[in-house]
C-alpha cells in the first residue's frame, strides 16, 4: 500500500494496515492475518480516498513497450484490454491469440464471437463491460501461458482491476481462474460457484475457445452467467 499524503483517512487506513503486518511479525494472535485482509483495508483506503488509484490509461502508459517476459519477441500487438473503465462486470480471458495480436483487441476473434454472444444474451453489449486477458502478450502457437509470464503480467491485470473496481468479473478459463483464486483449480469443479477477489464475486467458467471445441457446454456457461445477471444492478 502506498502512504496517501493527500488523504488522511486512507493514511490512517493504511498506518492499521502497517501495524497489523507488524503484530503479525510479532506473533500477535486474534485476527485474519491473511493478504485478504490487507487486500480489503487497501481497497478501503483507495474508496475512502475517493478517486481511483490510477487510471487505465496510465497503466497502459507505464507498460509501455513491454519486455518483462519472454512473450514480448513474438507479438504483434500488445492486447491491453478494451471497454467501460467503470464496468461493472470484467470478463478476463487467458491470452490473445492471432487474431487478437493482429488487431490489438481482446476477444476479436471465433472465440470473441461466442464472447460477443453471451454478453448480448445478457442483455449487455460490449461497451458496458470491460474485456481482457491474464496476459496481454500471445503466447507462441497459442501454448498456455508459462507461469514466469504470468507471473511477470498479472500486476498489470490487478491493476486495471483496481482501477476498474468492478462489482463482478467472470473468469473464463482454467488461467484466468487460477491466477484469480490464487490456486490451482479445476475449471469443470469451480464453474458455477462466487468466489472472492478483494470483495469482487468472481464467477469461474469454461472459455468461449473451449466451447468452440465443445459446444454441449454452452448451457453451462449460460447457467453461469445466469446467476451474475440476477444479483447485478439493471
Ligand atoms: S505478456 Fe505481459 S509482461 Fe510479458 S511482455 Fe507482454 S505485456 Fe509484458
Amino acid at each position: 500500500m502506498q502512504k496517501s499524503l493527500n488523504n488522511p483517512v486512507a493514511a490512517v487506513i493504511e498506518d492499521f494496515s502497517n501495524t497489523l503486518r507488524f503484530m503479525a511479525r510479532c506473533g500477535c494472535k486474534g485476527y485474519d492475518p491473511s493478504e485478504r485482509t490487507y487486500r480489503i483495508l487497501e481497497d478501503w483506503a483507495s474508496a475512502k480516498s475517493g478517486c481511483r488509484s490510477e487510471t487505465l490509461e496510465q497503466i497502459r502508459n507505464d507498460l509501455g513497450d513491454c519486455r518483462r517476459c519472454k512473450l514480448w519477441k513474438g507479438r504483434t500487438n500488445i492486447v491491453f484490454g478494451t471497454g467501460n473503465p467503470d464496468a461493472q462486470l470484467v470478463f478476463v480471458g487467458e491470452g490473445p491469440g492471432y487474431d487478437e495480436d493482429r488487431q490489438g483487441e481482446p476477444f476479436v476473434g471465433r472465440a470473441g464471437q461466442l464472447l460477443t454472444k453471451i454478453i448480448e444474451a445478457m442483455k449487455l453489449s460490449r461497451d458496458q463491460i470491460y474485456i481482457c486477458n491474464v496476459i496481454k502478450c500471445r503466447p507462441p502457437e497459442n501454448r498456455n501461458p508459462q507461469p514466469d509470464e504470468i507471473k511477470a503480467c498479472f500486476p498489470f491485470l490487478k491493476r486495471q482491476l483496481d482501477s476498474i473496481s468492478p462489482d463482478f468479473i467472470c473468469a473464463l478459463g482454467s488461467v484466468a481462474a487460477n491466477a484469480l483464486l490464487e490456486k490451482e483449480v479445476f475449471i469443470s469443479r469451480v464453474r458455477g460457484r462466487f468466489f472472492d477477489y478483494k470483495g469482487i464475486k468472481v464467477m469461474p467458467t469454461y472459455h468461449p475457445a473451449y466451447l468452440l471445441r465443445n459446444p454441449v457446454k454452452k448451457k453451462d456457461v449460460w447457467e453461469d452467467v445466469q446467476k451474475i445477471m440476477k444479483i447485478m444492478d439493471p
